[in-house]
């Protein structure tokens, strides 16, 4: 009897050490497809403009013939996997006065793909783009506007990582989302942010994808490894009581879009170690947007990937060759190699969180002049075990980690709580992980 204990901890101990990489991951790598990616960009690129305003009556030009093909893309990736995929639009009115990119009433409209968690079906990990476009003048409704880069690639990315994934099941869903509205005021992502918050999804995170295919840069750099992600340092909803909280505990740059960010970080680096993820320690550009804002407007955890490298004369520009230069967001711009390699990012950090159990929803540490830092945490449904994760306060990434089994308690010995910043993450049978959870609370 107590040598079949012995080979059952055994066993479980090398499934836990054995499964630290999915080898399916390293298969939905390899699925995603450059030339699909490609004509998807190509057939984005030909509806001449997506911009918001634009025309919605033509069956080949303009927002509503792009919605449509989007809509009828993610359709027949779920007729392939049994009805897979729950395919629908989500739509909000915005009136003139609301903004000054919007010159008459518009509907705004997402078209969305929830792939249904078998164990957490109202749990969610979105991959997003962008359907629509613009030219130098944001509110030319009519002018061509390709929009290659800026962003079929983004929209493009998202129907390609659908498809991958759909051969899969997942214990959470998964949202794939086409966003319109944003280069207008990020109406479509203000849309469905609130919508979420109405219906009560539990929103683990968004993955916004803006402009993933261009590798040349104004700063002269070419690469086809770099890639950036955005992450802004605490939610801008918190509480007064949790800002003062930060002063004596810290978090400053330990939010949930943060951890996110690290990672996508950590996955991109154990599965696609040819790639270099570099996090940016800011909500999105120097002044500039993008769709993943209004999700952590409402308090949600939303990154933004997207490349390291941008070239400013092949965005929000009309078509034209000025001063030997030529402008525009053109087809020949996007390199569909580099947008195939962001879409696997996407995928495998789709398909990790999806796999994992949820994160502890309570953090608790403690260690106040002691010489041991000590956690505690919730407990989580589906999870086999937690690692305790802990770094320097002054190191972007969690560089030393404890698997603990199966408790809800640990204590560090001989590790100082002043030094270094703690997290918790809950741990799955197949070895997937939440993402880590900064403690929320603190203890004696
Ligand atoms: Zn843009």
């Amino acid at each position: 009897m107590k040598r079949n204990y012995i080979l059952l901890i055994a066993l479980f101990s090398a499934s836990f050490v054995f499964s630290q990489t999915d080898p399916r991951l390293y298969d939905i790598i390899n699925s995603v497809s450059a030339e699909r990616i490609k004509n998807d960009v190509t057939t984005l690129a030909n509806f001449g403009t997506r911009h918001t305003l634009s025309d919605t009556v033509s069956q080949t030009r303009g927002i509503g013939a792009a919605r449509r093909w989007i809509k009828s893309e993610f359709e027949n990736t779920s007729a392939s996997c049994n009805g897979c995929l729950e395919v629908f639009y989500q739509k909000n009115l915005v009136k003139k006065e609301e903004g000054q990119r919007i010159v008459k009433d518009v509907w705004v409209v997402n078209v969305v793909a929830v792939q249904r968690g078998t164990k957490y079906p109202n749990r969610y990990i979105i991959m997003s783009g962008d359907i629509d476009s613009r030219v130098s003048d944001p509110n030319n409704y009519t002018s061509d506007s390709p929009g290659a880069n800026d962003n079929a690639s983004g929209m493009a990315g998202t129907l390609e990582a659908a498809r991958v994934l759909s051969n899969y099941q997942f214990e959470n869903s998964i949202m794939y989302v086409g966003l319109s509205g944003e280069e207008q005021g990020l109406f479509g992502g203000k849309g469905l942010a609130n919508h979420a918050k109405e219906k009560g999804w539990e929103i683990i995170g968004i993955m916004n994808n803006d402009m993933i295919g261009n590798i040349t840069g104004v700063d002269g750099v070419v690469s086809n490894r770099d890639f950036r992600i955005f992450s802004e340092p605490v939610p801008p909803n918190e509480t007064e009581q949790q800002r003062r909280a930060r002063r004596f505990y810290g978090g400053e740059v330990d939010g949930i879009s943060r951890q996110l960010a690290r990672y996508v970080h950590k996955t991109t680096q154990t599965y696609m170690p040819e790639m270099n993820p570099i996090m940016v320690y800011r909500l999105d550009r120097f002044g500039r947007g993008g769709h993943h804002r209004p999700f952590n407007d409402v308090g949600f955890a939303g990154i933004r990937i997207m490349e390291a490298h941008e070239n400013y004369t092949q965005q929000h520009q009309d078509i034209r060759v000025e001063d030997g230069i030529s402008y525009g967001d053109v087809l020949e711009h996007v390199n569909f190699d580099y947008a195939k390699k962001l879409t696997a990012v996407n995928a495998i950090n789709l398909a990790s969180i999806a796999w994992a159990p949820p994160a502890p929803t309570t953090v608790e540490i403690g260690g106040i002049v002691e010489p041991s830092a000590k956690l505690k945490w919730s407990k989580v449904d589906g999870a086999v075990g937690y690692k305790i994760y802990w770094r320097d306060t002054t190191s972007p990434t969690w560089d030393n980690h404890k698997s603990v089994g199966n408790v809800t308690e640990f204590v560090l010995d001989g590790i100082v709580v002043d030094n270094f910043f703690f997290g918790i993450a809950a741990v799955g049978a197949d070895g997937h992980e939440s993402p880590v959870v900064f403690p929320n609370k603190v203890f004696r």
